[in-house]
C-alpha cells in the first residue's frame, strides 16, 4: 500500500518528468519552468520565493537538457541555500534565568512545544521553570501542568482570569530564587482582540524587565506548518505584537510538505530553532537545512 501511495504522489520534481524512464531528461524551457514554478507554489513556497528559486535554476541553463536527478540536486541546493542561515538552535545565554517568552495563536502547538523544550533542557541538565501565562484558558493551564509533569519541571500558575504579568513577575522571583537556568513563559494566543493581546504582552515584558532589563532573552513564535501561507501573516501580526526573535514550526510530521518554511525564511530570515514532528515529548527536532531540502524535493 505505502509503496503505491508513494508512486502515485511523486515529489515536486518527479511530477515534471513522468515515470516511465529510469533517468528521463527534459529540455529546460519556459514551459518546464512554468510547471516547476506552479509546483513550488503548490508546495506552499509562496509566489515570490517560487519565482526567484525558478529563476536561479534557469540561470545559464535555458535550452539545455536536464535530468530529473540534476534538477532535484539544483532545487535542493537552492532550498538549502535559503534555509541554512535560519537553521539555528535556541541560543543559550549565561544569564540566569534565561527568559523565553512563547507566543503564537491558540492551537499552533505552544503548550506542546514548551513541554518538549522543557524536557530537552532537563535532559541537558538545565533547571527549568514554566509559567502558565495564558491565565484565561483553564484548559491551557491544565495541559501545561500535564506537560510539566511529563518533563519533570515545575509549572507556575495563577487563578483563572488573573493578570498574566503578575504571574510573570512571580515566576521571575521564583526562577531567581531557585537558581533556574531557564524560565519559559506561555502567553495567550487570542488574536480576536489584538489591541488587548498587544497590551498584555507589552505588560508582561515591562514587568519582566523590572527584574532583568535584558529579558526576555528570546521571544519564540510557534507556527503550525499545516496552515500554509497563513503562517506568513501570523509572523507579520506577531512581529507587531512582540519582538519575535525566532520560530518553532510544528506539525511537520503531517501531510504538509513544509514549503512555507522556505517562504518564511526568504521573507523574514527569522531563525527556525526547532521543528515539531509529532505529539509525543521527544517529537521535537533541530532544524536541518539539507535534510529539509531533500525531503521537500522528494
Ligand atoms: P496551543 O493551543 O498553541 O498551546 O497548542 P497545543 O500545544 O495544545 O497543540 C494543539 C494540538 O496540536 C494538540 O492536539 C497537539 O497534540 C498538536 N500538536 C502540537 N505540536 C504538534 C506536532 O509537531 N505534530 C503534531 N502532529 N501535532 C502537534
Amino acid at each position: 500500500e505505502p509503496v503505491r501511495e508513494e508512486a502515485a504522489r511523486p515529489g515536486v520534481i518527479g511530477r515534471l518528468f513522468g515515470r516511465s524512464e529510469a533517468e528521463p531528461r527534459r529540455e529546460l524551457d519556459d514551459e518546464m519552468l512554468e510547471e516547476l514554478e506552479e509546483m513550488l507554489i503548490q508546495a506552499d513556497m509562496g509566489v515570490e520565493t517560487a519565482l526567484r528559486v525558478t529563476a536561479n535554476i534557469a540561470e545559464g541553463r535555458l535550452g539545455r537538457k536536464i535530468s530529473s536527478s540534476e534538477l532535484k540536486e539544483l532545487l535542493a541546493s537552492e532550498v538549502t541555500r535559503i534555509m541554512t542561515p535560519v537553521a539555528k538552535p535556541l541560543p543559550i545565554y549565561p544569564k540566569k534565568p534565561q527568559v523565553v517568552l512563547v507566543v503564537g495563536v491558540n492551537g499552533s502547538g505552544k503548550t506542546t512545544t514548551i513541554g518538549k523544550l522543557a524536557s530537552q533542557f532537563r535532559a541537558a541538565g538545565k533547571n527549568v521553570v514554566i509559567a502558565a501565562g495564558d491565565t484565561f484558558r483553564a484548559a491551557a493551564v491544565e495541559q501545561l501542568q500535564v506537560w510539566g509533569k511529563r518533563a519533570g519541571v515545575p509549572v507556575l500558575t495563577a487563578p483563572e482570569g488573573s493578570d498574566p504579568a503578575s504571574l510573570a513577575f512571580d515566576a521571575m522571583t521564583r526562577a531567581e530564587a531557585d537558581g533556574a537556568d531557564l524560565l519559559m513563559i506561555d502567553t495567550a494566543g487570542r488574536l480576536q482582540n489584538r489591541q488587548d493581546l498587544m497590551e498584555e504582552l507589552a505588560k508582561i515584558v515591562r514587568v519582566i524587565r523590572k527584574k532583568d532589563p535584558s529579558a526576555p532573552h528570546n521571544t519564540l513564535l510557534v507556527l503550525d506548518a499545516t496552515t500554509g501561507q497563513n503562517a506568513l501573516s501570523q509572523v507579520e501580526t506577531f512581529q507587531k505584537l512582540a519582538d519575535v526573535s525566532g520560530l518553532v514550526m510544528t506539525k511537520l510530521d503531517g501531510t504538509a510538505r513544509g514549503g512555507v518554511l522556505v517562504a518564511l525564511a526568504d521573507r523574514f530570515g527569522l531563525p527556525i530553532h526547532a521543528i515539531g514532528v509529532g505529539e509525543q515529548i521527544d517529537d521535537l527536532d533541530a532544524f536541518d537545512a539539507r535534510d529539509f531540502a531533500r525531503a521537500l524535493v522528494g
